[in-house]
């Protein structure tokens, strides 16, 4: 059993830490919401009335936060937990954060011997739920190797990706891939359509040759091809277009520091922050199909 500090319980964070108690760990919790608490108190998580007496008792802290200044600021800010931790404590951070400012973290826990692995996921809230999510994971071997009993408890495909910061590199890569394959997917669905094919049709022909794809084959973004998928419930569920667009600009911040050529995940980039712009950010990032199916 190993006494963990779990901090950000939102839709992916709830389920995650839930999973944690189911596992046997004693789990002290932490969210501006405290409804999102009290929820966690209920399944046998404790809390406490500050994040510093949350992390009192705690060997290993997760952070499951929005974005990169939470993240920096719940460890490093002015009322940062740094000055709280034990030494040894290790932090794992499964946000979807710039691999920099995971790095810089990394640098500022260290100075103060704390651990720091950088652990994002891929599996939406379905995958959180059921303990199936695909970590990728930054760090040293050894902080890797304390991880992994945890990871194994909330997910199914633990990967490491390289040292701080190669987890949410690899995130980046993987969902501006799984973008480009979207857009890609729903231009050629709408040719085939305005040609007067049967996209169920097309969909089999396609999956079954050359252009086969996750996003046509599991996640068909066109309404009616495919049940259970979020295009076949007017979009709703699945990954919101915010999240995609949100992760597709930390793809292309990426790019930047690297000077990487990235035409495509920058052509898609704008796609959904058009998509997002006209009131879809809440829908299923595969309503991108809109884009293409509208009639003038
Ligand atoms: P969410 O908005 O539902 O939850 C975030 C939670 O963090 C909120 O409850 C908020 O109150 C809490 N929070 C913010 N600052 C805090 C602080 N200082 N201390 C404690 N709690 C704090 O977001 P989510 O959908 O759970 O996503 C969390 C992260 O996971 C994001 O980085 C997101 O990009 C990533 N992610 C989300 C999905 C998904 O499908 N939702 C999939 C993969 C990755």
């Amino acid at each position: 059993m190993t006494s963990i500090a779990f901090f950000g319980l939102g839709n992916m964070g709830g389920p995650m830490a839930a999973n944690l108690i189911k596992a046997g760990h004693q789990v002290c919790v932490f969210d501006l919401f405290p409804e999102a608490v009290d929820k966690l108190v209920a399944l046998g998580a404790t809390t406490a009335t500050t994040p510093e007496l949350v992390v009192k008792n705690a060997d290993v802290v997760i952070s499951m936060l929005p974005a990169g200044k939470h993240v920096f600021d719940l460890y490093l800010g002015d009322n940062g937990l740094v000055k709280a931790l034990k030494p040894n404590t290790l932090v794992i951070d499964s946000s979807t954060i710039d691999s920099a400012t995971a790095i810089k973290t990394a640098q500022g826990l260290k100075s103060h011997k704390i651990h720091f692995i950088d652990a994002p996921v891929s599996g939406g809230v379905a995958g959180a739920s059921a303990g199936t999510l695909s970590f990728m994971v930054g760090g040293a071997e050894s902080n890797f190797a304390s991880a992994k009993p945890l990871l194994d408890v909330m997910g199914k495909n633990i990967f490491h990706a390289g040292e701080v910061g190669a987890g949410q590199v690899a995130k980046a890569c993987n969902n501006m891939l799984l973008s480009i394959l979207m857009v890609g997917t729903s231009e050629a669905l709408q040719l085939g359509i305005d040609n007067g094919l049967d996209p169920k049709v097309l969909s089999e022909i396609m999956s079954n040759s050359s252009g086969s794809n996750w996003t046509l084959d599991v996640y068909n973004p066109c309404p009616g091809v495919s049940e259970g998928v979020p295009s076949s419930n007017n979009y709703q569920g699945g990954f919101m277009t915010d999240l995609m667009a949100k992760d597709l600009g930390l793809a292309m911040d990426t790019a930047v520091q690297s000077h990487s050529s990235t035409p495509l995940g920058g052509l898609t980039r704008s796609l959904y922050a058009l998509h997002q712009k006209s009131g879809n950010g809440k829908k299923d990032f595969s309503s991108i199909f809109e884009q293409f199916s509208q009639k003038n």
